[in-house]
């Protein structure tokens, strides 16, 4: 297959969809391989890297997809991408495609598109998962941020100046990017708690030396709380009441809140209320991960920071990941590496595994079509 790797174009992203080690695996697979000049200077991967590892260099978006068969992106085309894409291709990118508006642009250039973020969360997908390896990168990067936010020490320390008390830091939502917060938030020597709308985090968390709060259940609530692969679904509205009233409480206490919870495909669910943020401490720090799906916290604002009237700080930054080129370039393109073995067959032609489960979850459009039926009234 001839593949190419353009520069992505969203605003604030640096990461590239592939490294020089990924294209030395592609090349040795069959493939050749065309990468954009300047593609992954925010990766600290330079063009001679990637061109002594053996691809081509092409001057712009247009020359280094032209004869490209699969294109491989972090973020999903936008329009202008798509009329240079040469009609029949496919792309691999994360879609979020529940949003994603170009449908009709992509079907009328009969372009294959992967929504990689639809990868099922079962064990054999696990090397290809890019939502886990880009939410463990952005659990630890949402800490960080915050110490700069912070105008406190994280840890305990005693002084002969006086005794500093260590930061409580309130981490709401225990997925990957919430393990990864607690991880890095006690490695920093603050104290944690944690809330998950799912009782089976609790484990986990405990196991990080963190406590975990939670919210009394009725058994009709027990029984609904998990979807299939372990998703959080949306709440009551009772529950939610009796949610807000635990977090407010613990909100208040803390130095640090760290909010991370999502629903698939919907907007995150509202846990910091205006009214939790107004009694909340001077100087104490929001970090609203969910903020490019409408935000945990009403207050936050993509990639704005914002100090409320009673000095709280919330930081709404929409693609931490991207603070992290390197490392996070590097895991999404060895993500991308495996999962490309469900399309190409031995001789490294382009053949789709049609029937495999992880295709048919992520090939979203092909052949002038969109493919996945709950995405059929958006893609109207
Ligand atoms: P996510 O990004 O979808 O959500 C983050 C967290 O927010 C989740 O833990 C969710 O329960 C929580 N949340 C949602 N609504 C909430 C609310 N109202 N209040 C508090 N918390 C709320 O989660 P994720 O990191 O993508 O993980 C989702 C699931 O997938 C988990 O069960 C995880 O263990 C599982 N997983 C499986 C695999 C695998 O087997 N391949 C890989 C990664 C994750």
């Amino acid at each position: 297959m001839q593949i190419a790797i353009p520069t992505e174009r969203s605003s604030g992203e640096r990461r590239i969809a592939a490294t020089p080690d990924t294209v030395k695996k592609l090349l040795a697979s069959g493939h050749t391989v065309t990468v954009e000049r300047g593609a992954g200077r925010w990766a600290a991967l330079p063009d001679e890297h990637f061109a002594a590892a053996g691809a081509t260099l092409a001057d712009d978006f247009a020359t280094t997809v032209a004869n490209a068969q699969l294109v491989l992106k972090v973020r999903a085309p936008e329009a202008a991408e798509i009329a240079a894409l040469p009609e029949g291709c496919a792309v691999l990118a994360h879609f979020d495609a529940w949003r994603y508006p170009h449908f009709a642009l992509l079907n009328a250039r009969r372009i294959s598109a992967y929504a990689l973020e639809r990868i099922p969360r079962i064990t054999r997908a696990q090397s290809m998962d890019i939502l886990s390896s880009q939410a463990n990168i952005a659990g630890y990067r949402a800490v960080l941020l915050a110490t700069q936010y912070y105008p406190r020490f994280m840890p305990m320390f005693m002084t002969a100046a006086g005794t500093v008390k260590p930061a409580k830091v309130l981490i709401l939502g225990a997925g990957v990017a919430g393990l990864q917060a607690i991880a890095t938030a006690k490695r920093l020597g603050a104290v944690v708690e944690v809330f998950d709308v799912r009782p089976a985090t609790r484990e986990q968390v405990e196991s990080l030396g963190a406590k975990f709060i939670e919210v009394e259940l009725t058994a009709e609530e027990k029984a609904s709380l998990e979807n299939l692969g372990g998703y959080a679904r949306e709440m009551s509205a009772d529950y939610q009441a009796r949610q807000s009233t635990l977090i407010a409480k613990h909100a208040t206490q803390a130095d640090i809140v760290i909010s991370t919870a999502q629903i698939p495909g919907k907007a995150a669910p509202v846990l910091i209320t205006t009214d939790t943020v107004a009694a909340m401490k001077a100087g104490s720090v929001i970090i609203d991960l969910a903020v490019d799906t409408g935000g945990n916290c009403p207050l936050s604002r993509a990639d704005e920071v914002i100090t409320s009237e009673n000095g709280v700080i919330i930081v709404g930054h929409g693609n931490l990941p991207a603070l992290v080129a390197a490392d996070a370039s590097a895991m999404y393109a060895r993500n991308l590496l495996t999962f490309m073995g469900l399309l190409a067959d031995k001789e490294g032609c382009y053949a789709p595994k049609l029937d495999d489960e992880i295709i048919v979850a992520t090939r979203i459009c092909a052949d002038g079509q969109t493919l996945a039926s709950d995405l059929l009234a958006q893609a109207a």
